[in-house]
């Protein structure tokens, strides 16, 4: 879907196209998404990228992909659908082999990755050899909302556009505006599933972001709660300042 119809689809009158229509940034960027499951990390990454032409690099939709197409990555990953978190060097991998396309050189938006600290070893040095800012952008959710979003959560089962039937319903009930496919929930979305995906999030990836707020990485704060178009806006302006580069990689 084209950025303005997917924005206008939104809500129209929250999204700053002004601040759209300006963004710039001084140098190449790594958008690091982070955020409890729910928080809304998948529809401001794919929003994110269209606005700003950076590849949206989900290591969730990869591994789904790779499960779906039954290669070697996915029969090991398989694990991922009752909750259990991918083998790091796998993931690593799929990052690695994905940052090396020429569409990353820009700017690239990662979503679900680093999420440990083995993870974000291997990828900071990789940031500081492409001149990639990271900047980590969190994105803020109180729990008990959680699982009131993602039951609402649902995407394409043919092209993946995800929908929220609070925030970001469908034109026609249970079918995509994009390519009409059958609209389907997340396996590993059900609520037995949930506790154990939040107990890995706190235990493993938020030690990630205290990690790159300690180490001087740029962190830009928003509140999950607000629409998409919203936080769309809110990302575009923060990270639209100068930016700056340490000494940390
Ligand atoms: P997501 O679409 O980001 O919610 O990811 C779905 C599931 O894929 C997660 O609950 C994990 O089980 C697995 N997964 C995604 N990204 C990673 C990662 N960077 N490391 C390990 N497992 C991951």
């Amino acid at each position: 879907m084209d950025a303005a119809r997917r924005h206008s689809l939104v809500v129209p009158s929250q999204l700053n196209t002004a601040v759209v229509a300006s963004f710039t940034t001084s140098k190449p960027l790594a958008v690091l998404l982070y955020g409890i499951p729910g928080s809304g990390k998948g529809t401001l990454g794919r929003m994110l990228s269209q606005a700003t032409a950076w590849p949206h690099i989900s290591t969730g939709d990869l591994l789904r992909k790779h499960i779906s197409e039954g290669t070697a990555t996915g029969q090991a990953s398989e694990g991922i659908l009752s909750g259990a978190f991918a083998a790091d060097t796998l993931v690593n991998s799929i990052v690695a082999l994905r940052m090396r396309e020429v569409d990353c050189r820009r700017g690239v938006i990662l979503d679900g990755y680093p999420r440990t600290l083995e993870q974000t070893m291997v990828l900071l040095p990789i940031l500081r050899r492409m001149n990639l800012e990271p900047v980590l952008v969190r994105l803020n959710l109180d729990y008990t909302e959680v699982r009131v979003r993602l039951q609402a959560r649902c995407h394409c089962a043919v092209c993946g556009t995800i929908y929220n039937l609070i925030h970001l319903p469908p034109r026609l009930t249970g079918r995509c505006d994009d390519c009409d496919g059958r609209l389907i929930g997340r396996e590993d979305d059900q609520a037995d599933l949930l506790s154990k995906r939040i107990e890995h999030y706190l235990t493993r990836t938020a030690p990630v972001a205290q990690f790159l707020e300690a180490s001087s990485v740029r962190v830009v704060e928003l509140n999950a709660t607000e629409t998409p178009a919203r936080l769309l806006t809110a990302i575009l302006s923060r990270i639209t300042t100068e930016n700056r580069i340490e000494e940390l990689l």
